[in-house]
């Protein structure tokens, strides 16, 4: 199986690309928790994607086509792989198609988890993040066993620097401009399933499931 997670910043991607890679046993790739990884060993990527990053701004496409289409070629990803966060631009779209095309395969489905902007502000200021495993929390929603520790690996949990409110509202204006049309794009190409992404986490889950059959 292979998918693609669309929807706005905070509509729930991550989480649910988490729990579907439990599901389907396939890998998760998250392109923010690559540039993430990056940025925290001081990798030149890292120094490259940071200062984009901290703005609330994309990332050049140029940084992550290349990288994500390394990725997708690996061993584990032989039987599958779900993207969360790539692609977010037309040309991000275009090259994966294109790096898909050279390994003989397609995609089967790239699944919107729809979120009214409202929702987002709220889901985005009670997120808490682990850089070090990447797993993601709510303050309300999705709650660590001990207050601001990973149950993964016992790191510290923080709110990410573009996890700010005056960061959200850049990203969801960006999100609006150059990802939503990857929407349109993916209706066009015939796989796109679109999930009501303000239910429980655990509804979100089943009618993603629902979906893809
Ligand atoms: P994305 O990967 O799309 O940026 P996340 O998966 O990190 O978003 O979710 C954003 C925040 O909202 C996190 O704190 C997460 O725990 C919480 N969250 C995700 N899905 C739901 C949901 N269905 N209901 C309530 N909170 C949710
Ligand atoms: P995320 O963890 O998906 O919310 O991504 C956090 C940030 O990483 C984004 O706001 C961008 O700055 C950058 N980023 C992640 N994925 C991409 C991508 N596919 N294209 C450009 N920038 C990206």
């Amino acid at each position: 199986m292979r998918l693609i997670m669309l929807g706005a910043p905070g509509a729930g991607k991550g989480t649910q690309a988490a729990k579907l890679a439990v599901a389907y046993n396939i890998p998760h790739i998250s392109t923010g928790d690559i540039f993430r990884a990056n940025i925290k060993g001081g990798t030149e990527l890292g120094k490259k994607a940071k200062g984009y990053m901290d703005a609330g701004q994309l990332v050049p496409d140029e940084l992550v086509c290349d990288l994500v289409a390394d990725r997708i070629a690996q061993e584990d990803c032989t039987e599958g792989f779900i993207l969360d966060g790539f692609p977010r631009t037309i040309p991000q779209a275009e090259a994966l198609d294109a790096a898909l095309e050279k390994m003989g395969l397609k995609m089967d489905a790239a699944v919107n988890v729809d979120v009214p902007d409202e929702n987002i502000i709220e889901r985005m200021g009670g997120r808490r993040a682990c850089l070090k495993c990447g797993a993601t929390y709510h303050m309300v929603y999705a709650k660590p066993q001990t207050e601001g520790i990973c149950d993964k690996c016992g790191s510290e949990l923080v709110l990410r620097e573009d996890d700010k409110p005056e960061t959200v509202k850049t990203r969801l204006g960006v999100y609006h401009e150059q990802t939503q049309p990857l929407i349109d794009y993916y209706e066009k190409a015939g796989i796109l399933k679109t999930v009501d992404g303000t239910q429980s986490l655990e509804a979100v889950f089943e009618g993603i499931k629902a979906m893809l059959g």
